[in-house]
């Protein structure tokens, strides 16, 4: 099974931290973008007529700002080019600044029965400090909008003034809007974005006292009764993001549209950043891939143990050996010494223990030393 992901680079507003590729003042491109995209569906589906797809992810930018007929257009495109399982998950990322009632009845009729909504903090001046195009009220508007679906919330942490407190209240607003899933992350300040003036000026919390907010957060989602299933993922059970798990299972999936990444048939590509040129890549019949590589063995054995053990489901030796034909212990001897004290085992299972899943970083370095110690 593979998952596909669907890039839409628009949005209304760009907020003060945004890295991603998405852009605030195109939106009259919306509709040819997405002819450009509906053409590279048809492609990337001629070539992969041998697979069968359960997930289909709208990511941005902000899929819920374009009109509504583009992503049922979109669906019904996706539909018509690869084999979907009957059960598909089919995620749309939403913004509470930018949901009616009619755009919801849209996403119904094509098919989506999972959102995300980008909600990152209750506290209405944060909000705004960070240049996020809504307020609380829209949030708890969008979700009863929603009522009955399945939707998750984004939760950030790491913001100017943030307390414990507002961890709690932002926390307390999804889960009782009705979240089902909450992805809880510390932000990340990138060079060039306007936040990283802030950060200069050493007005955001520093990294120990976002990991205080983030261990603040996680019992509170504990008591609530969402289990974490990555390190910033929370879920109540039965709930988990399954186009995610994709990615952290090292499973394949197939990126469409201007920036998206693939991973597919052991290589790795990423279209273009350029609008214009992916759009006229795509109308002369070119893929408008920037990078792409092949996956070298030690990488391919790297990516398996470092995206596993994100999860609390850790890393199967069998699968391991089933997918490398050779021992996990074999190949990483000196990484599982030095890393033992992070490690527990269970039969066929490693994984990191609950207490050091957030500081994976400093448990993961010997395995990436240990393949180029070996040379
Ligand atoms: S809504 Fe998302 S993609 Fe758009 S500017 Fe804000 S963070 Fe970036």
């Amino acid at each position: 099974m593979a998952g596909i992901y669907i890039h839409v680079p628009f949005c209304r507003h760009k907020c003060s931290y945004c890295d991603f590729v998405s852009f605030p003042d195109k939106i009259e491109y919306a509709e040819a973008y997405m002819a450009c995209l509906y053409k590279e569906l048809k492609m990337r589906g001629e070539e992969l007529k041998d697979y069968e797809f359960d997930s289909v992810y709208f990511g941005g930018g902000t899929p819920s700002y374009i009109p509504p007929k583009l992503i049922l257009g979109a669906m019904n495109q996706i539909r018509k080019c690869f084999k979907l399982t009957k059960d598909a998950e089919i995620t749309l990322e939403l913004n509470p600044g930018t949901i009616g009632e009619g755009k919801v009845k849209t996403y119904k009729e094509a098919g989506i029965n999972r959102f995300s909504i980008g909600l990152q903090t209750a506290i209405d001046a944060q909000l705004e400090d960070i240049g996020r195009i809504h307020n609380v009220r829209d949030y708890v508007y969008a979700t009863k909008l929603l009522k009955g679906e399945n939707f998750s919330t984004d939760v950030m942490l790491g913001l100017k003034n943030q307390t414990k407190e507002d961890v709690a209240k932002t926390i307390e607003v999804a889960s009782a809007c009705g979240s089902k899933h909450i992805s809880m992350y510390a932000l990340t300040v990138e060079d060039g974005t306007p936040i990283y003036t802030d950060y200069l000026n050493g007005e955001l919390p520093d990294s120990d006292e976002v990991a205080e907010l983030y261990e603040y957060g996680r019992k509170l989602l504990a008591d609530k009764g969402y289990e974490r299933y990555e390190i910033s993922n929370f879920a109540k059970k039965g709930y988990e993001s399954r186009h995610n798990l994709t990615y952290w299972r090292r499973g394949e999936y197939i990126g469409v549209g201007v920036a998206a990444s693939s991973f597919i048939k052991g290589k790795r590509f990423t279209n273009t950043f350029d609008l214009d040129e992916y759009m006229k890549c795509i109308i002369s019949g070119y893929y408008p891939a920037v990078t792409s590589e092949e996956v070298s063995e030690a990488d391919a054995k790297f990516e398996f143990i470092m995206l596993a053990l994100r999860t609390k489901y850790g890393v199967s030796l069998s699968e391991y050996e089933k997918n490398f034909a050779s021992r996990l212990e074999d190949d990483f001897p000196k990484a599982l010494e030095k890393s033992d004290k992070y490690l527990e085992r269970e039969g066929d299972i490693i994984r990191i223990k609950d207490e050091y899943l957030y500081v994976q970083n400093s448990v993961l370095m010997p395995f990436m030393e240990e393949p180029r110690d070996r040379g």
